[in-house]
């Protein structure tokens, strides 16, 4: 029995599953699953837990069957399709995306992982590769957070199986709670067996489309994902006086608007840097009373800062308390944070996989940093992650136009199949 991911035929040449990824079937598949909640405009309305994603579900474990592969759902509503490793006592390798799509979505935004997964999974088989590792395609519940906010609650609930209770209370603009549309799935799904939620994979690989426009820009057709780009946002509240245009002396002014511009004027230099990689961005401002002639008493503000490592977005992020309460003056200053997300990087062990595998297989790739949140976020919290993009034309997505073309996809397929056939070996 082979232990390796590529195994040598009778005429001595090495065999990948990458060369048995079949760009038809792949597409095929595609184009059967837009069919479930298919648009008129060419896009796909398929949100969470409804009887769309059901069909996509029972479409993929059909699929799945045919591949001799094991279905099983956890209460948080995940979907996973297991191929027994020759060691299935060994931790499986996972690799998968989402079925469920934005209101008026593409084709393309989460269930090609999903496919493209199933597609590496059908290519080592038909390579007649025994992989030692089991690998598990999943689909991850409500990543879009189109019907119940927020998004990625089953990934969430993966990595931390405590929060899954809260996110059942959610509910949509009908009034429909996950709990109870989750159960209508369940029931959907009642002859798949139920596994316990959470697990210690031994790697995370999701594929996905960039949604953004940088590897069309720079002709590459694999993105080897560094990291997600962490953000944290704040409001900026200044308090100085209402007072008279003509009448009121300068120097006796608190002048909310002169405060407001010295803060932003020195936050914008500081938080600067040559490579244009700290992102900070004031896009609101309010301002009272807002009159031509009265000296402004109070300014509102927003500070979207961002920044792909975690440490120094931490230190950019605290260095803007000090900078509001010395520019503010005469005029008081609050400062309130309102979210703040770490970025990560994932693994370099991984990135390495994917950068060599897609030398070897001489498809042309770039390393690029996802400005988007996507499930793999959670799931390097519980095992080495990484993820892989493909094109998106004119970086369009969220929306009925996006489009990959099927040469593109399945370079990206062909990818992911030689990685989780090394990462099971
Ligand atoms: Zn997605």
């Amino acid at each position: 029995m082979s232990r390796s991911s590529s195994i040598h035929s009778g005429d001595g040449v090495l065999r990948r599953p990458s060369q048995y990824v079949s760009m038809d079937r792949l597409n095929d598949r595609l184009a059967v699953m837009s069919g479930y909640g298919a648009t008129p405009k060419g896009g796909v309305n398929r949100q969470a837990l409804t009887a769309e994603d059901l069909q996509a579900q029972l479409q993929l474990i059909r699929w799945g069957a045919e591949l001799g592969m094991q279905p099983s759902s956890d209460s948080a509503g995940n979907l996973f399709l297991r191929c027994e490793g020759s060691d299935p006592s060994l931790a499986p390798v996972l690799s998968g995306s989402h079925l469920d799509s934005q209101p008026t979505g593409g084709k393309f935004d989460g269930v090609y992982g999903v496919l493209a997964a199933l597609e590496a999974v059908n290519a080592m088989q038909d390579a007649g590769l025994n992989p030692r590792r089991s690998i598990e395609v999943v689909s991850w519940m409500n990543e879009e957070g189109s019907r119940f906010a927020p998004g990625m609650m089953g990934s969430t609930a993966y990595a931390d199986p405590n929060s899954l209770s809260e996110m059942l209370l959610v509910k949509d603009a009908k009034g429909v709670s996950v709990r109870e549309a989750l159960s209508l799935i369940q029931d959907g799904l009642r002859e798949i067996p139920c596994r316990s939620l959470g697990g210690h994979p031994h790697a995370y690989i999701e594929a996905h489309i960039e949604q953004g426009p940088l590897l069309e820009q720079q002709n590459a057709v694999v993105g080897v994902v560094s990291g997600i780009q962490g953000k944290r946002t704040f409001r900026v509240e200044i308090i100085g006086e209402a007072t008279h245009a003509g009448t009121s002396p300068r120097s006796k002014r608190k002048d909310a608007i002169l405060a407001a511009v010295r803060i932003i004027d020195a936050l914008a230099n500081r938080l600067h840097d040559g490579g244009d990689i700290v992102k900070f961005t004031v896009g609101r401002l309010i301002v009272e009373p807002n009159a031509p002639s009265v000296v402004a008493n109070r300014v509102v503000f927003s500070i979207d800062l961002r920044h792909p490592k975690s440490a120094e977005l931490t230190l950019l992020g605290d260095l803007i308390l000090p900078f509001c309460e010395i520019n503010a003056r005469p005029c008081s200053v609050s400062l309130t944070e309102l979210s703040n997300a770490t970025s990560l990087e994932f693994p370099d062990a991984i990135r390495d996989r994917i950068r060599s595998i897609a030398s070897t297989l001489k498809i042309a790739h770039i390393d690029l940093l996802s400005a988007a949140g996507h499930d793999a976020r959670y799931l390097h919290k519980v095992c080495p992650s990484g993820m892989i993009f493909v094109p998106s034309r004119d970086g369009i997505t969220h929306n009925e136009a996006e489009y990959t073309s099927a040469e593109d996809l399945t370079d990206g397929a062909r990818v992911l199949a030689d990685v989780l056939g090394e990462l099971s070996t």
